[in-house]
């Protein structure tokens, strides 16, 4: 007997177990089983010889008339020719693998059904590798239940590779389920759940999604299936969260005469009723004896920062420290101006005109070394540092804080259970910080449940008022390229009226070593256009009576700081800059109000959210904002349309759902590759609302009974798989 552990080499054998490793990775039965079927064919009515048409599939009634080996042409192997008839036409069957095998079935005068794709070879029609039963011995007929049940079986249809064709994993499968034993054990979904919520048996799913009789059958495998993937994650997820919630945490209670009221009352702005909101729920989160751990999406330019930056202040007012962690160097540099700003006098507490009442806000990046990264470490140490700004290095090195008590994430979804494991370190005992977010990536709610389970989510939905809207065209540089032209005299008025200009091309050129990983080459095109061959371009041409500035990823961090200086301070500045040519490293995160226009070069290279991202770099001063994507692709190509898509909309909701039908499910989770434990192959977060809200609801009412899962082991060892999985990834990528 086979069980779903039984390693493939000793159940199929060294080679067959081999080239499934070699191609999927599947090392055990169960690995095998998981490779679903692509969709299933079927066999249909039996056609009449005479009547085959080329291309289309059929199934006939025929006996074998011959059968001969003939060698092939450079290999060992053999072919075999086989001629079927039904009394008056015949039909050629070919087979190019296991030949001998077959010429032992297919002796003449037996009858059999045989279903293929009719091909024509040398003019006479042909089936290559039919699948086919024998029905009748020779001199006996064929029994019509057994035409019945042969025409309307479905065949599966598998994922195939290069190197493992659809048919030889249907047979390595077909081996495996005549051999399998599936015991009620190997159900992830206990017995009664399994008929409170009507869902079929594991065993059943599994029988029917490789062996179906009919599309129902395979339709309530594939819900089972799918309901297991979205219930072993949903466990995961609720399991991790429940494990933290009830770690120790310091409870930093609201005081009401501190940093933050000083702050609060030289705000230049008025909060937008959802940004209080928020500030009144994390203020409530932080002052609780565990952590919070809390995801806050808000679109781009919805002033996530100012939330965080309240919430860090109350953190310093209850006595502990807060740390903002950025993407990037510039993300970084950018977020200790805004901060320094917003503080004035409260930021440089100990300095000349400090204010007593503040603190201390300082930046720690990898290229702050020497004594100012000694200086910086001895303020964060001995607590002078209220406010770290800096980039992940800040968690990741051995950084002693004195006592941390917020950390906020800005700008990244993917800041597991690991990494905030890592955080443990940094508070006094075994405590843990609160740990806070930030993504502009508005998720539908499903995938939130799916991707952040382990989050309790909050969403800023409305913008600061007096935003400007953007507007944005697409702007066909080979069919009209007087569009473009315009384009740059556009944005030299711009200048002229005060603003800046951003200029977005996907590659930063050069000599040295081609470093731009987001792009998604596709080989038939010429290269992107690059940074350092368009600025001088434009410098030397249509943007020759502006300053031109560039910034891209390889410039060092005193380089790009000092660049966006300049173009923060704009035309108006003796050494500003008012066209900042760029890469994406202005994706996300920066803000420069005053800039009004950003024209986007080979637009059809990046992706949906990546085009969002950048447009949000303007419109977010009090005029309006203009956006050009500048385009190659031709009309009715996808990318045409993905870009006529964004430009309609600044709805970054709708985007992200426009962005995940695009994308492939997969990458919603990461790049997970298939044959691991928690990649997900049936479930689709997008469409699969009803189910992954189904398993979550049982989920919870599981966990709540049995935390330990003792009753499913099945369920508790898919969940111990998952975790030392990702355990295994986070200390690879450390
Ligand atoms: P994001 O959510 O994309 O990180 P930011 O926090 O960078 O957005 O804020 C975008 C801009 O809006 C900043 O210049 C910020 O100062 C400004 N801002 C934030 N909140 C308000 C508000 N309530 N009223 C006016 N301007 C605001
Ligand atoms: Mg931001």
């Amino acid at each position: 007997m086979v069980h779903l552990n039984s390693s493939l080499i000793d159940v199929l054998g060294g080679r067959s177990a081999k080239l499934l490793s070699t191609a999927f990775g599947y090392e055990t039965v169960e690995d095998l089983l998981r490779h679903y079927p692509r969709r299933y064919a079927k066999r249909g009515e039996l056609t009449d010889l005479k009547s085959l048409r080329i291309g289309e599939h059929a199934t006939v009634l025929a006996e074998v008339a011959s059968a001969k080996e003939a060698p092939m042409k450079g290999r060992r192997t053999s072919r075999l020719e086989v001629v079927v008839t039904d009394g008056k036409k015949t039909i050629d069957l070919a087979f190019f693998a296991m030949s001998s095998m077959h010429k032992k079935r297919l002796i003449p005068g037996v009858q059999g059904l045989f279903a293929g794709k009719v091909q024509e070879y040398r003019g006479r029609k042909q089936l290559i590798h039919p699948e086919y039963i024998l029905t009748a011995q020779q001199g006996e007929e064929t029994d019509p239940d057994v035409i019945e049940m042969f025409a309307k079986a479905l065949i599966p249809v598998y994922p195939a590779t290069s190197t493992v064709p659809s048919w030889r994993t249907a047979k390595a499968i077909k081996f495996v389920m005549s051999q399998l034993e599936i015991k009620s054990e190997d159900d992830v979904v206990p017995e009664s759940m399994q008929k409170d919520l009507d869902l079929i048996s594991f065993k059943q799913a599994i029988t029917w999604i490789h062996e179906p009789e009919t599309f129902e059958q395979a339709g309530l495998a594939m819900n089972r299936l799918k309901f297991d993937e979205a219930f072993i994650l949903q466990t995961v997820l609720l399991q991790r969260r429940a494990k933290e919630s009830q770690l120790p945490a310091t409870a930093r209670k609201k005081v009401t005469d501190g940093l933050l009221t000083s702050f609060d009352k030289n705000l230049p702005f008025e909060l937008t009723d959802g940004q209080k909101q928020i500030g009144e729920d994390l203020f409530k989160e932080i002052a609780q004896t565990n952590p919070m751990h809390r995801l806050l999406q808000g679109d781009v330019g919805s002033g996530k920062t100012i939330v965080a930056l309240r919430a860090m202040l109350a953190a310093v007012d209850a006595g502990g420290q807060a740390a903002l962690l950025a993407p990037t160097e510039v993300l970084a540099g950018q977020h200790l101006r805004t901060i320094k700003k917003l503080m004035g006098d409260l930021s440089t507490k100990g300095e000349l005109g400090g204010n007593e009442i503040g603190t201390r806000v300082e930046l720690l990046t990898g290229s702050i070394t020497g004594a100012a990264r000694s200086n910086v470490l001895a303020n964060i140490t001995n607590g002078e540092a209220g406010i770290v700004v800096g980039t992940h290095a800040i968690i990741q090195e051995g950084v002693k804080f004195k006592d941390l008590a917020l950390v906020v994430v800005d700008e990244q979804h993917r800041f597991g259970v690991e990494q905030r494991a890592a955080l443990a370190a940094k508070s006094p005992g075994d405590k843990r910080p609160h740990v806070l977010v930030m993504t502009a990536t508005p998720i539908p709610r499903t995938v939130a449940m799916t991707v952040f389970g382990d989050l309790d989510i909050c969403s800023l939905k409305e913008l600061p008022k007096g935003r400007s809207p953007i507007t944005t065209h697409v702007v066909l540089s080979i069919e009209k390229p007087g569009h473009l032209e315009r384009g740059w005299q556009r944005a030299v008025e711009e200048v002229k009226n005060g603003h800046q200009v951003y200029i977005v091309a996907p590659r930063i050129g050069g000599e040295a070593a081609e470093d731009d990983a987001d792009l998604e080459l596709e080989d038939e095109k010429r290269p992107p256009l690059a940074v350092l061959e368009v600025a001088p371009m434009l410098s030397g041409g249509p943007l020759k009576d502006v300053r031109v500035g560039v910034l891209h990823g390889r410039m060092s961090s005193e380089e790009k700081d000092d660049i966006m200086r300049r173009f923060n301070a704009g035309p108006s500045a003796k050494d500003g800059i008012d066209v900042l040519v760029s890469t994406t490293v202005i994706e996300v995160g920066v803000d420069v109000p005053n800039a009004t226009m950003m024209i986007i070069l080979d637009a059809d290279r990046f992706g949906v959210s990546q085009l969002h991202q950048l447009r949000g770099r303007i419109g977010r001063g009090s005029e309006p904002g203009i956006c050009l994507f500048v385009t190659e692709a031709l009309e009715d190509s996808p990318a045409r349309e993905r870009l006529a898509a964004v430009a309609a909309t600044t709805d970054g909701f709708e985007l992200a759902q426009l962005d995940l039908e695009i994308r492939r499910e997969g990458n919603v989770l990461g790049s997970r590759q298939s044959g691991k434990k928690s990649s997900l192959k049936l479930l689709q977060v997008v469409k699969d609302v009803e189910l992954v809200e189904l398993a979550r609801d049982a989920c919870k009412k599981l966990i709540e009974e049995d935390f330990t899962l003792s009753q499913v082991p099945a369920l508790q060892k898919a969940v111990l798989e998952i975790e030392q999985e990702a355990q295994t990834e986070f200390l690879e990528k450390n």
